[in-house]
């Protein structure tokens, strides 16, 4: 899909112009994932996305000039304040690109310090009304990196359920949701497959709680993607996109010409069978010169895409 199909077609687009919720349709668009073998039941699309930081430019302006000259149609941000959240949507609206999820980071939910715990919930709160007024699709978050005191898994399990409600049922008001990020187990122990973290949204019963899938970190810890984003199913409202050395998508090989380059035909796959709606965002490193290699990475992809055939 281009640009021009995209802003006709996207929820997120006519969401920012028309100032409603940015969730749109995209929260049922994949009531139940299609199993393997079976026909999806909704049609997935690519959208081209990526971190601010990683697309080159003296100014936003530029760096999403640059985006839709390469065929993306999202930017993902960083965490901010309300009065960011307000200019970047403004931005977005008059540059027509959508606005992605808000790659915010670390909130404390399975610290053993109560205290810790119930600041990390209020901080989500205001987290999720900023991500609401950027337009933006949630907010992404992990619940403890392994240099960050943590309770037992057991315990951190029942501890993060306990607290979940309340954060998605915030979320459902305030019309946005949470995206818990699975990581791989050298950079956080507690959460690490796109089961489990599937597993968490299902058992908590609340609406505002999503997840979203990293194809860095799946390459660490799933032996299957497109078995991974099936069992993610119809909580996964976010991707992002890196190569097996972290690098763009289809660079692997300029660092290590003997091994394969990483696939995402199989994870691409997964994505149509669920009917992902929502944004694939690059967040890696870049060989070479950035204007030159982004843009062929994002022409890899598309080309990874089509491959996937279901
Ligand atoms: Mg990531």
């Amino acid at each position: 899909m281009d640009r021009r199909d995209f802003l006709k077609a996207s929820v997120a687009g006519a969401g920012a112009i028309a100032g409603m919720s940015s969730l749109g349709s995209a929260a049922s668009a994949a009531e139940e994932p299609a199993a393997a073998g079976e026909k999806p039941k909704a049609t997935g699309v690519l959208k081209l996305c990526s971190q601010e930081g990683r697309i080159p430019g003296k100014s936003r302006k530029e760096k999403i000039e640059n985006l839709l000259k390469w065929g993306a149609v999202g930017i993902e941000f960083g965490g901010m304040d309300l009065k960011g959240a307000e200019q970047a949507k403004k931005d977005c609206a008059e540059m027509g690109i959508g606005l992605a999820a808000l790659c915010w980071g670390y909130f404390p939910f399975i610290d053993p310090d109560e205290e810790k715990r119930k600041k990390a919930v209020e901080d989500m709160k205001k987290a999720l009304e900023v991500a609401a007024a950027a337009g933006s699709t949630g907010v992404i978050c992990v619940p403890a990196f392994n240099n960050h005191p943590q309770l037992e898994f057991y315990e951190a399990k029942k501890v993060l359920l306990g607290l979940l409600p309340q954060i998605g049922e915030h979320a459902a008001k305030v019309g946005s949701r949470i995206l818990m990020e699975p990581l791989n187990r050298g950079e956080a122990r507690f959460l690490n497959q796109l089961a489990f973290g599937a597993q968490l949204c299902r058992d908590s019963k609340a609406e505002g709680i999503c997840m979203m899938g990293d194809f860095y970190h799946m390459c660490i810890e799933e032996p299957n993607d497109e078995g991974a984003f099936l069992s993610a199913g119809k909580y996964c409202h976010h991707v992002h996109l890196a190569s097996r050395r972290r690098d763009l998508p289809g660079q692997d090989q300029m660092k290590e010409p003997d091994k394969p380059e990483r696939s995402f035909v199989d994870g691409f796959r997964g994505l149509k069978r669920i009917g992902f709606q929502d944004y694939c965002s690059l967040e890696c490193g870049c060989q070479g010169d950035p204007m030159v290699e982004i843009p062929k990475s994002f022409q890899f992809l598309k080309k990874q895409w089509e491959l996937a055939v279901v």
